[in-house]
């Protein structure tokens, strides 16, 4: 999945191409090729975890832990793996 928000454009205030370029809309700036296989989750990158400019509040936690709905409940007690 593409980050949304890599837009293509071809110029910004201070710089103009001929074609469109990948460029970040949280960095307010065009991104080099490489950092677009970051953003276009190319070569098994993720976004989401692989960009340091992607907000933190959105990105999955490192360790995949589950929170929300999934999660079980934060009581301070040990819940069982019912898989066990
Ligand atoms: S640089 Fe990061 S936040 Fe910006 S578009 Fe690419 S992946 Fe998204």
């Amino acid at each position: 999945m593409t980050c949304p928000y890599l837009n293509y454009q071809q110029s910004d205030e201070e710089h103009e191409f001929e074609n469109d370029r990948p460029y970040c809309t949280v960095a307010d700036s065009f991104v080099s090729p490489m950092q677009a296989d970051i953003c276009n989750d190319r070569h098994n990158f993720d976004h989401t975890s692989d960009c340091e400019k992607f907000p933190d509040d959105e990105a999955l936690p490192d360790d995949g832990a589950l929170d929300g709905e999934d999660a079980p409940p934060d009581d301070g007690r040990v819940h069982a793996d019912p898989s066990e």
